[in-house]
C-alpha cells in the first residue's frame, strides 16, 4: 500500500509465550523443551483422563505476575480458570483450561523505540492458560500426536488494536521478548513456538472513527514472516475495499512457500467456546503481600539498562548501548571492566570526563576488537582476559603508551596467552618510541633510501606519502605513534 492511501492500517496482537517452569500447569509431569522422545512427559491429569484433580502451578502463577508488572499492569487479586471447549486432536481433555473474565493481569502497557521516537501500546490483559500436544505429519500421509507439550504452563498476552505498522509490531514483539528473558519467565524464541504471534488487521478509511473488520493472521513463526505476512494482508484488503467489497471475519494463515495468507476458517465468536467456571478448581486468590514480594524480585529490565549505561558510563551510540542490552553476560563484563578501569584511576583524581573517555575506548574495544577476536560470538570473556587486565590495557592506550596497531597485537596476545599487557609489552619490546631524537633517525634514515618516493611526492603524488608512513611503521616496528609520524614527516618534507 502506498504512503498516500487512503486507509489506516489497525493492527492488535495476541502472543502466547511458554512459561519457564519445571513442571506442567496442572500436573507434576516435566515442562522438558528437549526430550525428543514423544509422550514421555505425560500423566493422566494431562491426559484428561476421568477422575482427575488439577493443580495450580504456583511457580508458573509467580512468572505470570512477574511478566504483568514489568509490563505496568494490574494484578488482580481475585482470578478463576475457565474451560474453554473445543475438539482438536491434539487436546486429549476436549476443552483447555484457561481464563474467560478474570485474567491474572489487566490494563498494561509497553513503551518502546520506533523509527518515528517511542511508541506506547496499550495491553488489554495477560492470562495463564495450558498449551495443547503438537501434531506430527509423517511423509507418508499418517499424522501422529504428541503430548509432552499437552499441558504445559502458556501465558497469553493480548494487546489493544494500537499499532499501525509492521514495524512497531516487530519492535514491540522484541521488547518484549527481552523482558520475558530478562526476567526469565520464557525463552521466547519464536523458531522454537516459545513465542507466538497472531496478527488482528484492519483498514478504516482515513479520518474513520470506527474499526474495520478484522482478519486473524497465524503461522507466524519469525520476524520476517510477520513483516510479509501484513505487507500481503494490507494489500489485500485494500484492494477488497477499493472494488467496494466487505472484508469477511475470519483466520488466515500465512503461507511460506507462497507468501500469501489463506482463508483458514470463519472466526468462531468466544460463545461459541462454551467458556465456563473451571469446577476442578477453586479460584486462585493473589495477595498484595505476594504481589510486593515479586516486585522486588523484579530485576533491571532493559529499558532501565539503556538510561543507566548512558548516564553512569556516558554511552552515547544506541548501538553500542544496544549490544549490551541486548546481550546480559557482555554487559555483565563490560560493567566489570569498567569498574576495574576506575580502580586504575583511583590514585589520581577522579576526572568525570576523562573517565567516560577512558569507557567510551572500552566499549569500542570490546565491541570492536575483543569480538572479533572471538568470531562475532558472545562467550565468557573473562576466561580469556581477566576485567582487570582489560582495564589496564585501556588504560595504556588511553595513556598514548601503546598506539591502536601496537594494541591490536597486545590484544591477540592477551586473548590467546592470558597474560596481562604490562608483560607483553615489555616481552616483545613494543613499547611507544616516545624519544624525539631516534623518531628522527627513524624517519631520516627512511627518507634517504626513498628519494623517488620523495620527487614523486614533490611532483604532486599524494599517495606517495602514505607509502613513506607505511615504511617508517615498518622500520619502527608500528612502535611511533603513526599521528607523530605524520606530523614529522610532513615537516621534513617540507623543508626538503
Ligand atoms: P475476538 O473476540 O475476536 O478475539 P478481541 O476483541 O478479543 O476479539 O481482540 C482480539 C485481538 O484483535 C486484540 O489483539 C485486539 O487488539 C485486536 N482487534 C480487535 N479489533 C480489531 C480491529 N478492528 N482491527 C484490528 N485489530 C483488532
Ligand atoms: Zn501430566
Ligand atoms: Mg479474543
Amino acid at each position: 500500500m502506498e504512503k498516500n492511501s487512503k486507509y489506516d492500517v489497525v493492527i492488535g496482537l495476541e502472543i502466547h509465550l511458554e512459561s519457564k517452569t519445571k513442571s506442567k500447569m496442572f500436573c507434576s509431569c516435566l515442562n522438558d523443551a528437549d526430550e525428543r522422545r514423544p509422550n514421555i512427559n505425560v500423566c493422566p491429569i494431562c491426559m484428561g483422563h476421568p477422575g482427575t484433580l488439577p493443580q495450580i502451578n504456583e511457580e508458573a502463577i509467580d512468572n505470570i505476575i512477574k511478566l504483568g508488572l514489568a509490563l505496568n499492569s494490574k494484578i488482580s487479586n481475585y482470578t478463576k480458570f475457565d474451560r474453554k471447549n473445543y475438539f482438536y486432536p491434539d487436546l486429549p481433555k476436549g476443552y483447555q483450561i484457561s481464563q474467560f473474565d478474570y485474567p491474572v493481569c489487566r490494563e498494561g502497557f509497553l513503551d518502546f523505540k520506533t523509527e518515528k521516537g517511542v511508541k506506547l501500546v496499550r495491553i488489554n490483559r495477560l492470562h495463564q492458560e495450558e498449551d495443547a500436544g503438537r501434531l506430527v505429519h509423517a511423509s507418508d500421509g499418517t499424522s501422529m500426536v504428541d503430548f509432552n507439550r499437552a499441558g504445559l504452563a502458556l501465558i497469553e498476552l493480548v494487546t489493544e488494536p494500537d499499532f499501525s505498522s509492521a514495524e512497531e509490531v516487530i519492535n514491540f514483539a522484541k521488547e518484549l521478548q527481552l523482558i520475558a528473558r530478562y526476567l526469565n519467565v520464557s525463552e521466547a524464541n519464536m523458531e522454537k513456538g516459545e513465542m507466538r504471534i497472531e496478527v488482528n488487521l484492519s483498514l478504516k478509511e482515513k479520518g474513520e472513527r470506527e474499526l474495520g473488520t478484522k482478519v486473524e493472521i497465524k503461522n507466524l513463526n519469525s520476524f520476517k514472516t510477520i513483516e510479509k505476512a501484513i505487507a500481503y494482508e494490507i494489500e489485500r484488503q485494500a484492494e477488497i475495499l477499493e472494488e467496494g467489497g466487505t472484508i469477511v471475519q475470519e483466520t488466515r494463515g500465512f503461507n511460506d512457500a507462497k507468501q500469501i495468507t489463506i482463508s483458514q476458517r470463519s472466526k468462531e465468536d468466544s460463545h461459541e467456546y462454551r467458556y465456563f467456571p473451571e469446577p476442578d478448581l477453586p479460584p486462585l486468590l493473589i495477595s498484595e503481600e505476594r504481589i510486593k514480594t515479586l516486585k522486588g524480585r523484579i530485576p533491571e529490565l532493559p529499558q532501565g539498562k539503556r538510561l543507566r549505561l548512558e548516564g553512569e558510563y556516558g554511552l552515547k551510540d544506541p548501538k553500542t548501548i544496544e549490544v549490551f542490552v541486548q546481550n546480559k553476560d557482555f554487559a555483565e563484563y563490560f560493567e566489570k571492566v569498567a569498574t576495574e578501569v576506575l580502580n586504575w584511576m583511583q590514585h589520581k583524581r577522579i576526572d568525570k570526563e576523562k573517565y567516560f573517555d577512558l569507557i567510551k575506548l572500552e566499549a569500542n574495544y570490546l565491541t570492536s576488537d575483543l569480538l572479533g577476536l572471538a568470531n562475532g560470538e558472545i562467550i565468557d570473556f573473562s576466561e580469556k582476559i581477566i576485567p582487570e587486565n582489560f582495564a589496564e590495557f585501556i588504560v595504556l592506550i588511553h595513556n598514548g603508551e601503546i598506539n591502536s596497531k601496537i594494541a591490536k597485537v597486545v590484544l591477540k596476545d592477551m586473548y590467546d596467552l592470558k597474560k596481562d599487557p604490562t608483560h607483553i609489552i615489555e616481552d616483545k619490546g613494543l613499547k611507544q618510541l616516545d624519544d624525539e631524537k631516534e623518531i628522527d633517525k627513524i624517519i631520516e634514515s627512511v627518507l634517504e633510501s626513498n628519494p623517488s618516493a620523495i620527487s614523486d611526492y614533490k611532483n604532486g603524488k599524494l599517495a606517495s606519502f602514505q607509502f613513506l608512513i607505511g615504511q617508517i611503521m615498518a622500520k619502527s616496528k608500528g612502535k611511533i605513534n603513526p599521528d607523530k609520524a605524520k606530523e614529522v614527516l610532513s615537516r621534513k618534507l617540507e623543508n626538503i
